[in-house]
C-alpha cells in the first residue's frame, strides 16, 4: 500500500456495498475513506429493504387481528384504529439507530467518513466540496435512484423515497408499475387500510418470475382487495384540489389521493464526472465493469446497483467481499451470480430461487414439475381464504432440483434454507430423503411425490 496518496481506497457511496467494501478493506490494513452525501446505509437501510419490511410487518398486523377471533380472542376489529404517524416515527427512530451503528462500524474499522458530494477529478483524485483527496483506488458505489416516466404531471408523482415519509395516508392510492416495489407497496397500503389500485402496462405483473407464481400472486392479492389493472398505463396526472386525476391510455381516468411511481430505478452517476475520465456507461445507464468490477480506468472500480447486476443488498455485499479481497488481499475472488434467492414482500410473500419453469424449458431441460397448493394450517381456524403455492422444478435426466418457488406466509424464510440445497446441486431424491418438520408449511417441499408435468 502506497504512502504517496491520502488513502489507499476512497469509496464513493456508503450504502450496503460501499460500507462493506470500506470496512473489509480497512480491516485488511488499507487506509480507507468513504464519501456519502445523504445517509449511512444507503437505500437499503434508509428508503428500501429495512423500512419496507417494517411497514410490511405493520400491514400484516391487520391480518393477525382478523385471525384472532377464530382462536378465541375477542378483538373489536370495527373499533381498531391505526395511526400512520406513529408507525413512521417508530420506523424513523429505528433507522436512526441503524445509521448510528453503520457510523460506529466504519469508525471502529478505522474508516474516515467524509460527508458531502463527490466528483472524480482525475483517476486518483476525488473532490468533495472545496477539498481534494487522492487515493490509489477509487470505487464507485453510488447505487440507484427511482425513475419517474416523463409524462405530463410527473412532478405530482411520489416514489418509494417519499412514501417512507408520507405525513398522512390517503383514502385511495394508485401504484404504477409491476415490479418488486410496486407489489410490495400495494400490499403495504392495502394492508394499512388504503383502497389501492395497481396499474401495470403488461399482461400480468412480476415479469421474469415463474408464471404460476405470477398468476397465484395475482389471485391472492385480488382476494385481499387490491384493485389490480393490467394492460393499462398512465398518460398524465392532474391536480384537483387535494386530489389527483389519473388519465389512463384506455381513455378512462380515476381520482385518487396519491400516485406512486414504482417504475424502475436508474444508476446514480450524476455529477461524478465518470465519462470525462473515460469510464464507460453502458446503454442501460450503468457503469460498465468487467467480471472483477474494473472500469475502463485502471484505478476506478464500481459495484452494487450502479453496475446493473441484480439490485439486491446481499449481491452488493458479496461483490464488496470479492473486490476487497482482490484489492487488498491476494488478488483472487470471483462472484457467482447463480441461484440467487430472493423474496418479494407482497402479501402473501413470494420466495424464489433458481430457474423458473419457463427458464428451465427454454434452457432445453426436460422437466418434472412438482406443485402443491393448500390452505396454511393457521388459516383453518381463522377461516382466512388465503392459499399457499409451492413448486419445484426438476431436471428429469439428472434429478437435480433447478428451482424452488413459493407464494405464502414466510416464503422468504423458507426459501432461504432451500437455497443452500439448490446451490449445492441437491437432487429430488435428496429432497425426498429429507424428513419433514411436522406440522409446517415448509415440509411440503420434501413431501411432493407426483409431478404435475
Ligand atoms: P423493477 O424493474 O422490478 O420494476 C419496474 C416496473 O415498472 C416493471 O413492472 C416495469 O414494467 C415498469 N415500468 C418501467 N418503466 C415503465 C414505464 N415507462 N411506464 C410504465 N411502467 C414502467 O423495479 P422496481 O423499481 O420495482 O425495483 C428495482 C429493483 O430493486 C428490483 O429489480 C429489485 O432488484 C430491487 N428490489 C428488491 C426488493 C426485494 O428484494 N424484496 C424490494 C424492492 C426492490 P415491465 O415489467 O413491463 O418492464
Amino acid at each position: 500500500m502506497s504512502e504517496s496518496h491520502d488513502f489507499d481506497l476512497i469509496v464513493i457511496g456508503a450504502g450496503s456495498g460501499g460500507v462493506r467494501l470500506a470496512r473489509m478493506s480497512a480491516q485488511r490494513g488499507a487506509r480507507v475513506a468513504v464519501v456519502e452525501s445523504r445517509y449511512l446505509g444507503g437505500t437499503c437501510v434508509n428508503v428500501g429493504c429495512v423500512p419496507k419490511k417494517l411497514f410490511v410487518y405493520g400491514a400484516h398486523v391487520r391480518d393477525e387481528l382478523e385471525d384472532a377471533e377464530g382462536y378465541g380472542w375477542s378483538v373489536p376489529t370495527d373499533d381498531v384504529t391505526f395511526d400512520w404517524p406513529t408507525l413512521v416515527a417508530n420506523k424513523n427512530a429505528e433507522i436512526e439507530r441503524l445509521n448510528g451503528i453503520y457510523g460506529r462500524l466504519l469508525e471502529n474499522a478505522g474508516v474516515t467518513i467524509i460527508e458531502g458530494t463527490a466528483s472524480i477529478r482525475d483517476p486518483q483524485t476525488v473532490v468533495v466540496g472545496d477539498k481534494t483527496y487522492s487515493a490509489a483506488h477509487i470505487t464507485v458505489a453510488t447505487g440507484s435512484w427511482p425513475v419517474v416516466p416523463d409524462i405530463p404531471g410527473k412532478e405530482l408523482l411520489l416514489t418509494s423515497n417519499e412514501m417512507f415519509y408520507l405525513p398522512q395516508l390517503p383514502r385511495h392510492a394508485v401504484v404504477w408499475g409491476g415490479g418488486y416495489i410496486a407489489v410490495e407497496f400495494a400490499g403495504i397500503l392495502a394492508g394499512l387500510g388504503v383502497e389501492t389500485t395497481l396499474l401495470y402496462r403488461g399482461e400480468r405483473f412480476l415479469r421474469g418470475f415463474d408464471e404460476d407464481v405470477r398468476a397465484f400472486t395475482e389471485q391472492e392479492m385480488r382476494k385481499k382487495g387490491v384493485d389490480l389493472r393490467f394492460n393499462v398505463t398512465i398518460e398524465s396526472v392532474e391536480q384537483l384540489n387535494a386530489h389527483y386525476q389519473v388519465n389512463l391510455n384506455d381513455g378512462s381516468s380515476l381520482e385518487t389521493g396519491l400516485v406512486m411511481a414504482a417504475t424502475g430505478r436508474r444508476a446514480l452517476v450524476d455529477g461524478l464526472g465518470l465519462e470525462e475520465l473515460g469510464v464507460e456507461i453502458n446503454a442501460s445507464g450503468h457503469v460498465r465493469v468487467d467480471d472483477h468490477f474494473q472500469t475502463a480506468v485502471p484505478s476506478i472500480t464500481a459495484l452494487g446497483d450502479v453496475i446493473g447486476t441484480p439490485q439486491l443488498t446481499p449481491v452488493a455485499l458479496a461483490q464488496a467481499m470479492v473486490l476487497s479481497r482482490r484489492l487488498f488481499r491476494d488478488g483472487q475472488g470471483e462472484m457467482d451470480y447463480s441461484a440467487i434467492p430472493t423474496a418479494v414482500f407482497c402479501q402473501p410473500n413470494i420466495g424464489t430461487v433458481g430457474l423458473t419453469e419457463e427458464e428451465a424449458r427454454q434452457a432445453g431441460h426436460t422437466l418434472r414439475v412438482y406443485r402443491s397448493e393448500f390452505r396454511p394450517m393457521k388459516y383453518t381456524l381463522s377461516g382466512r381464504d388465503e392459499r399457499c403455492l409451492m413448486k419445484l422444478i426438476v431436471d428429469d435426466a439428472s434429478d437435480q432440483v433447478l428451482g424452488a418457488h413459493m407464494v405464502g406466509p414466510d416464503a422468504g424464510e423458507i426459501i432461504q434454507g432451500l437455497a443452500v440445497a439448490i446451490k449445492a446441486g441437491a437432487t429430488k431424491a435428496q429432497f425426498d430423503a429429507t424428513m419433514g418438520i411436522h406440522p409446517t408449511s415448509a415440509e411440503e417441499f420434501v413431501t411432493m411425490r407426483e409431478p404435475v408435468a
